[in-house]
């Protein structure tokens, strides 16, 4: 058995699914203790404890401590099984950070395809939203070889969720390696301002604003009102589409703060990822590495390390002896190195 201190590193609820998920593909069990220790509400909220649920769901584990606000949990998991899984969180809690919980799990130590559903939050700020799945950590896993199709039915915003979502996972043997050192030429630059039951005129602000700041084309700026959701929400959206990655730089907008103050902060995040001229930003960067260093390893550059990528890099060594090789090269520009136990395995 592993055990975790759930207070490490970041210390938040992505030591909980990393670890869930680790311990699912070395078939080892977990005890953690400390969860999320260092947050002003600690424990399992309703988000963690559906990621808990999910992973004791595809591999009928047996577990302890596994209630909403519960500081420590011992996980057995067994053998990973594929199938229809329907996961509600009934709030809005992030379904991206469940689904991410169990993916790889899925993907790579189940021999049957698996459908997924969820619902819940599909765009909560501190999470990947649906586009960012959609649109950049997905397209990186499929070109390591991964068929993941994803689908939204109805956005969720926070705090009323209600979003709906599906994702079906066909097995694979092995993830290839990934390189991603270059961006390569700038294909597209745009943006999409989401603005469900709000005033339309503030996606309008939003996206004039940003665009003025970017200097980006205002047509490839849209505002866009979503219908059907549960409650008000709003997100403004920037991409940069490159030659070898698609990143998004999302702000969510919040009452007291003004349109333009979002797109502000918006447009500086994506000035400070420009000018550094690496492929990867500081989200995809931490979701990489444990797709890496479950398949065939690799490389990229990324920004600055952030705590979530430091942490995740501190799991991978505890749970599978992996050990990433982090250079800076640049002010702003690091490079990490990360072996694959999958093709560790094929040289032996
Ligand atoms: P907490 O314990 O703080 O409540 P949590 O379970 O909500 O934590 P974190 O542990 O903070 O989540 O992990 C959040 C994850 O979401 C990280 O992988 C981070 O990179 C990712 N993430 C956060 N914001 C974005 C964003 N705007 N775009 C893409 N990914 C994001």
């Amino acid at each position: 058995m592993i055990t975790i201190d759930g207070s490490m590193g970041e210390g938040g609820g992505q030591v909980l699914r990393s670890s869930l998920a680790l311990a699912l593909l070395s078939s080892t069990p977990l005890r953690i203790h400390k969860i999320r220790a260092g947050r002003a509400r600690p424990g399992l909220m309703r988000q963690h404890l559906v990621a808990v649920q999910a992973a004791c769901t595809i591999s009928d584990a047996e577990v302890s401590g596994a209630e909403l606000g519960s500081t420590e949990l011992e996980f057995r998991p067994r053998a990973v099984r594929g199938g229809d899984y329907r996961f509600a969180i009934g709030g809005a809690g992030s379904t991206t950070l469940v689904f991410q919980t169990i993916l790889l799990p899925l993907l790579l130590a189940s021999s049957v395809p698996s459908t997924l559903g969820f619902e819940g939050g599909t765009h909560n700020p501190m999470a990947p939203p649906f586009d960012f799945l959609e649109r950049c950590f997905l397209p990186l896993l499929a070109r390591m070889g991964a068929r993941v199709e994803v689908g939204l039915a109805r956005h969720g915003f926070y705090p009323a969720g209600g979003g709906q979502w599906s994702a079906t996972i066909q097995p694979l043997a092995r993830l290839e390696r990934l390189e991603l050192l270059e961006r390569g030429q700038i294909r597209a630059q745009c943006a999409e301002s989401l603005c469900a039951s709000l005033p339309g005129s503030i996606g309008v602000r939003q996206v004039d604003a940003l665009s003025a700041a970017l200097g980006w084309e205002r047509a490839h700026c849209r505002p866009r009102m979503v219908a059907g959701t549960r409650g008000p929400g709003n997100a403004l959206i920037a991409s940069i589409e490159s030659e070898h990655v698609t990143e998004q730089i999302t702000g969510f907008g919040e009452r007291g703060v003004s349109s333009e103050r979002l797109a502000a902060s918006v447009a500086d995040e994506v000035r400070r990822y420009l000018a550094a001229g690496v492929p990867v930003g500081e989200h995809l960067a931490d979701q990489l590495l444990l797709p890496l260093a479950l398949g065939s390893g690799g490389a990229f550059r990324t920004l600055e390390p952030s705590l979530h990528f430091t942490t995740q890099l501190e799991l991978l060594k505890l749970f599978l002896g992996t050990e990433g090789v982090l250079r800076q090269e640049g002010a702003e520009v690091w490079r990490i190195d990360v072996p694959g136990i999958a093709s560790s395995h094929a040289s032996r």
